[in-house]
């Protein structure tokens, strides 16, 4: 007797892939494994005991509508203080009135996906990008364009050959400052560039910017969305307080606040009311969130320096890896002729070392001889350890 038989799966489905990546946290968080794998904040710095207060506060004051549904667009209190940090901190002109509160940037990608892409369309991202955009594009079947990343960030030189020629994206996304997985800042004639691109050849910019307030080194660049007006800028508290809160935002061009609106509508009415208030009212203490944010970047400064600089001692001539000016991550890059990156990766875990090979990261391109490494949590004495098995694991190979 056979079973019921279930409906086919939409085809769309055949483009959605898990992430190689997540299935390897999901390994390495079960076992005592160095993870240089993932990029989230660590454990330490979380801010449990400001968000208990908050949290105090916000219940003791009895408003039913931290617990009632809330406007598409955003709890009122969030979207205030969201906005005066965008016009004060980054100048973007009017971002009141359009901003959207977003459940994690990750959300904005699917709903620009969603409003902007029909199947076939070209949508022009970094390569190396974020694969969390690549997994959330997907879903609405474009046709990737990488284009290639340098120490400045994505040449949008090469992207202005690709226009000149015929290309015509409908977006560009744009991981701007440290970004996941390159490591890498893009400089601000290029921000200018691909801003007045976009106004040439009338294509959305998505600036995806959840690590520029985690500068330790050099000096901020002003955003691709002060360039032009074409700019959705994608902004999240994930990294800077915490993501399990699942509290993102997006600045939208005005022609694309409502479209987006609506689309939210559909996907999941609003965002957690009370996850909004939670990061408002943190926020609302005079200096708090200045003094965590110090905080993160002394954190990932000494661990940035930790980690590239045990590269540099233990590894140098087989690896290298740049010093980024914030973030989470490094790019290293296996010297020629050597073992490939998977195997590094394979020999590495043995070791109890999770590191993610670049080719996870890739649209068209194949970056056989790179990985990503995340200095995010662990220490940085575990850092140097992690370094150091990492040599062992090139050793073992080289010694094949
Ligand atoms: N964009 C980038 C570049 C990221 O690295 C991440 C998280 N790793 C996200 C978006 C998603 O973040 P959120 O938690 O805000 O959805």
């Amino acid at each position: 007797m056979s079973g019921p038989t279930a409906p086919d799966l939409a085809r769309r489905t055949a483009g959605m892939r898990s992430s190689k990546l997540r299935d390897l946290i999901a390994v390495t968080t079960s076992g005592p494994v160095l993870s240089l794998a993932g990029g989230l904040p660590p454990p330490e710095a979380m801010p449990l005991e400001a968000l208990a207060a908050a949290a105090d506060r916000l219940f003791a004051r009895g408003d039913p509508a931290l617990l009632q549904y809330s406007t598409t667009e955003g709890d009122p209190v969030l979207r205030e203080v969201v906005a005066a940090d965008l016009r004060d901190r980054l100048g973007l002109p009017d971002p009141a009135g359009r901003l959207i509160v977003t459940t994690g940037s990750q959300q904005a990608l699917d709903l620009v996906g969603k409003v902007l892409l029909d199947p076939g369309d070209a949508a022009v991202v970094e390569s190396p990008t974020y694969v969390g955009a690549l997994r959330a594009l997907a879903a609405y079947e474009p046709r990737f364009v990488g284009i290639p990343v340098d120490e400045s960030g994505m040449d949008t030189d090469h992207l202005a050959g690709l226009l000149a020629r015929g290309l015509r994206p409908k977006l560009c996304y744009t991981v701007p400052n440290f970004a996941n997985p390159s490591g890498t800042t893009l400089a601000g004639e290029r921000r200018g560039h691909l801003a007045e691109l976009a106004a040439r050849y009338g294509f959305l910019v998505v600036e995806d910017d959840p690590y520029g307030q985690l500068r330790f080194a050099g000096a901020d660049v002003p955003p691709v969305a002060r360039y032009g007006e074409q700019v959705l800028y994608l902004g999240s508290f994930s990294k800077l307080v915490a993501p399990g809160l699942r509290v993102g935002y997006a600045a939208a061009p005005p022609w694309l606040v409502r479209p987006l609106a609506v689309a939210k509508q559909a996907t999941d009415l609003n965002s957690s009311s009370l996850a909004q208030r939670l990061v408002a009212e943190a926020l609302a203490v005079p200096g708090w969130f200045e003094d965590h944010l110090a905080g993160l970047r002394a954190l990932y400064r000494s661990r940035a320096a930790a980690l590239v600089g045990a590269i540099g001692e233990r590894l140098g001539g087989r690896m290298s890896a740049p010093m980024p000016d914030g973030g989470m991550f490094t790019w290293a890059e296996l010297a020629g002729g050597g073992a490939g990156a998977l195997e590094v990766a394979k020999a590495a875990m043995r070791r109890g070392v999770a590191v993610v090979p670049g080719d996870e990261f890739s649209v068209t391109d194949a970056f056989p001889h790179a990985l990503r490494l995340s200095f995010s949590m662990l220490p940085p004495e575990h850092l140097v350890e992690a370094v150091q098995r990492l040599a062992e694991a090139l050793d073992e190979l080289s010694a094949r």
